[in-house]
């Protein structure tokens, strides 16, 4: 069986088809630490950690490598304005300080979200002498240019250079209305920033550089991450649907200009959290943190079991009323599935454990347990994941059903290796 999956590059569903047979090269974007993770971002983690698992299960070995974007312009800007916010005399927060705090905390809730770790977590920071050499590689292909702007140099990709600029996006239908919020006056509209002189005099935040002291863009460290640490041609790039423009259309120009093949196979990108059907921001003061959910008796298993329970390509609305209702159909199945394997299992009470694993590993001898079969195909239907929860609740509703020995074992195999439910 197949997984079927939608590319957001050929905007279709694909037949997955790793590069290396069962070996899968799987690349995510990171947290942005200029501030606190929310629900919102933590959808697409979720969502992603979702698909990790599910190639597990499969069969494939998964290599994943995954930035921490702590360099970008938004960290570097907040952090200022941080410290024009402190009182005299007291110590100045360093930027590694202030990165740190908000780095930790986002590891720790993924952590608790019990997300699978990426095989390589990678800092931006980490990553300004090899931005430094590809920048050189650049200009001397004729794939960037020099530029002085107030008395300030850049360096800017030409994104006229590379064919198919803008097909991920498709740029030519949303470019209505569309503008780039940078302020710099480059050669051609969709060029951007491959490095910039800067005059913070911070060594946390600013680099010796022949084209002046500065930093790199934000756009340059996602390829350079991907292609270091997992393959010059990865299988999937996965991130939230806001990043395909200008972020990911601009990873895929700067790898195509080093190594003149395709990036990445597959573009999987996931949809939206809305509060009351509007946009989480700052301004309307609707952001949601896990910590939010906790302090009102939501567990972080609740909120992956909310997240199961709509598609990853549409858009996830979120109240305090729809969690409290997945919070109460989660409890329902749970109980419904420890009630079915107590009483099928019974008269084993004393080790009702080791009899189940003893039980299991019967029944994982046999490839045609029709029940697992089933889950997986409608997982294989482009991660179908709200269709594979109400399956399993309507087999253990199911008196026809619900005392059989297959059924609890692909239950458990499913919701063990998803961590959902469970
Ligand atoms: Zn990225």
């Amino acid at each position: 069986m197949t997984l079927r999956i939608y590319n957001s590059l050929t905007k279709r569903l694909e037949d997955f088809t790793p590069m290396f047979q069962k070996r899968v090269y799987y690349y995510t974007c990171g947290p942005s630490v200029y501030n606190f993770a929310h629900i919102g971002n933590f959808r697409t983690f979720f969502w992603e950690d979702i698909l990790h698992r599910y190639l597990l299960l499969k069969g494939y070995q998964v290599i994943r490598a995954m930035p921490i974007s702590d360099l970008e312009d938004k960290a570097v800007k907040n952090y200022l304005q941080e410290l024009e916010s402190v009182q005299e005399n007291s110590r100045l927060l360093t930027f590694r300080e202030f990165i740190d705090v908000r780095a930790k905390k986002f590891i720790s809730d993924f952590n608790e979200l019990d997300m699978l770790t990426p095989n390589y977590l990678i800092k931006f920071s980490d990553m300004v002498e090899d931005a430094k050499s590809t920048i050189e590689k650049l200009l001397r292909l004729g794939y960037a240019y020099t530029k002085i702007i107030n008395n300030k140099n850049y360096v800017f990709f030409d994104v006229s250079k590379v064919q198919n600029y803008g097909h991920l996006w498709d740029i030519n239908k949303n470019k209505k209305g569309f503008r780039i919020k940078d302020d710099y006056s480059k050669s051609g509209y969709y060029d951007f920033c491959l490095w910039k002189e800067t005059m913070h005099s911070n060594n946390d935040i600013e680099f010796d550089f022949t084209y002046g002291r500065g930093r790199p863009g934000n756009g340059i460290y996602c390829s350079l991450i991907a292609t270091k640490y997992l393959n010059h041609r990865i299988d999937i790039h996965a991130g939230g649907t806001d990043n395909r423009y200008p972020h990911h259309e601009n990873e895929i120009a700067i790898c195509y200009a080093l190594t003149k093949k395709v990036f990445a196979n597959y573009w999987f990108h996931v949809s939206h959290v809305t509060i009351n059907k509007r946009k989480m921001s700052k301004r309307l003061g609707n952001i949601i943190y896990l910590d939010d959910l906790k302090e009102k008796g939501f567990t972080a298993e609740d909120l992956r079991f909310f997240y199961s329970l709509v598609h990853y390509r549409k858009n996830q609305n979120f109240t305090f009323e729809l969690l409290k209702e997945a919070k109460e159909l989660r409890n329902d199945i749970l109980s419904s599935y420890y009630s079915v394997m107590q009483e099928t299992y019974s008269g084993s009470e004393n080790n009702m454990n080791g009899f189940v694993i003893q039980k299991f590993n019967e029944l994982n001898k046999n490839n045609n347990n029709k029940y697992l079969l089933e889950f997986l195909r409608i997982l294989d239907d482009d991660l179908n994941l709200p269709g594979l929860v109400f399956k399993i609740k309507e087999y253990l509703d199911s008196e026809e059903h619900r005392k059989n020995d297959q059924l609890i074992y692909a239950i458990s195999q499913i919701l063990n290796g998803l961590k959902i439910i469970i």
